[in-house]
């Protein structure tokens, strides 16, 4: 069933299981579908079950944007430098790949100016 009080990452309502076996059974499915490695969670929000993806991105233990969100890894510069565009195109603000300085792989920042 889909949720009415919580979403996703990507802005999308995420679906809600009764039980912890309930989610494990549709993460499988969706593994053998698409590939996808899902994580449960228990809601403590709704009470209920859901599904969260995390293979897509990796946050830096170390380093956060100046909202204090963790950064998001990118394990090669041109992956960071693509994605740099496309949000920076979308938020229209101008972003940059720099190098981690713990050797987490790659982030974005924004320069002022
Ligand atoms: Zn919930
Ligand atoms: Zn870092």
């Amino acid at each position: 069933m889909r949720s009415s009080t919580c979403k996703g990452n990507n802005d999308q309502y995420l679906e809600e299981y009764h039980n912890e076996t309930a989610a494990l059974i549709d993460a499988e499915r969706i593994k053998k579908e698409y590939g996808r490695n899902l994580k449960t969670l228990h809601c403590r929000t709704c009470g209920y079950w859901h599904l969260t993806g995390f293979t897509t991105s990796r946050v830096c233990m170390f380093c956060t944007d100046s909202g204090l969100f963790q950064k998001d890894i990118y394990s090669t510069r041109q992956e960071a430098e693509t994605k740099a565009v496309s949000v920076g195109r979308q938020n229209r603000i101008k972003l940059y790949a720099y190098k981690c300085p713990h050797g987490s792989g790659w982030h974005l920042t924004r320069r002022k100016g």
